[in-house]
């Protein structure tokens, strides 16, 4: 099984800022792929688009996990607005079951993890790494940063450890792989294991 997490932007396309502190959403979005990329290590293979602050085109992105032959691929973003809006939204494009289900997933367990912040849904559009992947896809948008108070939130470390933890969760649910499966043991640790148990 292998996940590619696509972190938008990069190099000299930094994505939006925070009106804050004016963190780049390019970096910021790394950050929490790497996060998520530990989590679904101990359970699935996983590929990144963009491992560093670099350029790389949408198409090479896509042609790369297509190449990779990816089960499914998640891209992160976060969002931008000249209102005042604010919320969580995840996108698929249009008329894929399994890239709906992907999406609902995700949602599912970050609305879950944050129960407090605004859900904006999910919504159909035909974004590039939507409509030139192979795989179900799915594009979140974690917030906005343009927004004070939600930016504010989101750039705090526990936020985007949390983050990461509910995109990682929604990819494995929607893989049907429990959590709390415990790795395989060899048979030389299950003897040990037995061992250890008829000594009590
Ligand atoms: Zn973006």
């Amino acid at each position: 099984m292998l996940v590619a997490l696509d972190a938008g932007h990069g190099g000299s396309d930094s994505g939006c800022r925070s009106v804050v502190d004016g963190t780049f959403e390019s970096h910021y979005v790394l950050q929490v792929t790497k996060l998520v990329e530990k989590l679904l290590k101990p359970h699935v293979d996983v590929m990144l688009t963009r491992e560093d602050d670099t350029f790389v085109s949408l198409r090479e992105r896509c042609r790369d996990a297509n190449a990779r032959k990816a089960d499914l691929l998640v891209s992160l973003h976060t969002n931008f607005a000249t209102s005042s809006a604010q919320g969580y939204e995840v996108f698929t494009s249009r008329g894929t079951t399994r890239a709906d289900k992907l999406a609902l997933k995700l949602a599912s367990r970050h609305i879950e993890t944050f129960p407090a912040q605004r859900n904006r849904g999910i919504k159909e559009a035909n974004f590039y790494m939507l409509k030139h992947t192979f795989m179900p896809a799915a594009l979140v948008e974690f917030g906005f940063f343009s927004n004070i108070d939600e930016v504010t939130w989101l750039t705090m470390d526990k936020t985007k450890a949390k983050l990461a933890e509910a995109v990682a969760s929604g990819i494995l649910d929607f893989l049907n792989i429990s959590q709390t499966d415990q790795p395989a043991l060899t048979l030389e640790e299950r003897v040990a294991r037995l061992e250890d148990h008829l000594r009590l």
